[in-house]
């Protein structure tokens, strides 16, 4: 028989999380569903990066994080996070991902890797770390490219490539540099970007400034091969020697899986997901859109910070919703 449920929160992220412990105070009957292992994002985060957030603002359902230093690394949140599911009891899957949801009358069938089940509820918190924004160009697919950055040994004395200046990009080309890499960065842009964590950003323009990073600006990366790359820059097309490609230009929302399961998506470059702000609900009734996957391809605009209060919001609706019934 199909396990049915009031809701199912698809996405066991910070936001997810923090959606199953306001359903589990409001007594609702939950699950979670999360593709990967728990909070998989942050698993897949550089290994040594640091939130540029102070932890209290990375805090879910009210429960303190605290870390040795004001703004938490990687391992910090990943232990909070995964305290705070288990001290809770959450009631989660790991590794079974939601493939589609259909809709039956007023009740949604939930498809995942392993089953089926049926839920009155579904909160979409799928975040948008799993989907590189790629290149596009010859040679991407050599393995010698990657566009998520781990550590930076593996690169000593090696010739190095960083396309992008995000904070991901300018934290692996800095990290790289100081473990022995030679490293050269292809900006799009005119300058480093704008959003740089604002004490990271000084260190990386004065090892551009003083040469020890080199830095092609207005630029994009043409062609990658196995021991060289061309890089199309103002003065023309330049050829180096390279030994790795660190693509890091950014990520995107699985933006098929919510048109499958029925989501409206704003017809410009942004792909905006339709929800109504106050309650979070989207175009299709009882499904709610929760945490950075209701940015679209604005991936800047929500954060952790910003969209764990979508987690009472939605509950709020959701037992508002059932009162009425
Ligand atoms: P995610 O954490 O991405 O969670 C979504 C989950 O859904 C994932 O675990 C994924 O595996 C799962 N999933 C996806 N599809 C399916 C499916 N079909 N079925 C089941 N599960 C699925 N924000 C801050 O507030 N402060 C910071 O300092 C900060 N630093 C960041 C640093 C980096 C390097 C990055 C990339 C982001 C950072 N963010 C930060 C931004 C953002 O807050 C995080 O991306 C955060 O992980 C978003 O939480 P989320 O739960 O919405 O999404």
């Amino acid at each position: 028989m199909t396990q049915h449920y009031t809701l199912i929160i698809v996405g066991g992220g910070p936001i997810g999380i923090a959606c199953g412990l306001a359903a589990k105070k409001a007594g609702l009957d939950y699950l979670i569903l999360e593709k990967g292992c728990l909070t998989n994002s942050l698993f897949n985060y550089p290994l040594n990066m640091t939130f540029f957030s102070t932890s209290e603002r990375l805090e879910i359902g009210g429960i303190p994080f605290v870390s040795n230093n004001v703004k938490p690394t990687r391992p910090e949140a990943l232990e909070y996070y995964r305290r705070v599911t288990l001290s809770n009891h959450l009631h989660i899957h790991l590794q079974e991902g939601v493939k589609d949801i259909t809709r039956t009358g007023d009740q949604y069938t939930v498809h995942t890797s392993h089953a089926s089940y049926t839920a009155s509820h579904i909160i979409i918190a799928t975040g948008f770390y799993d989907i590189p924004i790629r290149l596009n160009v010859p040679g991407e697919e050599l393995p010698k490219v990657v566009h998520y950055y781990k550590e930076g040994h593996f690169y000593a004395l090696q010739k190095v490539i960083v396309v992008g200046a995000s904070n991901s990009a300018v934290d692996a080309a800095l990290e790289t540099w100081r473990k022995g890499a030679e490293v050269t960065m292809v900006v799009r842009k005119e300058k480093i970007g704008d959003r740089v964590k604002y004490w990271v950003k000084p260190d990386m323009e004065n090892r551009i400034k003083e040469g020890s990073i080199k830095a092609y600006f207005n630029a994009t990366l043409k062609a990658i091969r196995e021991q060289e790359v061309d890089i199309d820059t103002p003065d023309g097309v330049v050829t180096i020697a390279n030994d790795y490609v660190i693509a890091l230009t950014g990520y995107q929302p699985n933006f098929d899986f919510l048109r499958r399961v029925g989501i409206q998506l704003s017809d410009d470059a942004l792909l905006q997901p339709t929800y109504n702000p106050d309650t979070m609900e989207s175009n299709l009734p009882n499904v709610y859109l929760a945490g950075v996957v209701c940015g679209g391809m604005n991936t800047h605009v929500w954060f952790i910070e910003n969209s764990r209060e979508h987690a009472e919001k939605i509950v709020q609706a959701i037992v508002e919703k059932k009162e009425v019934h």
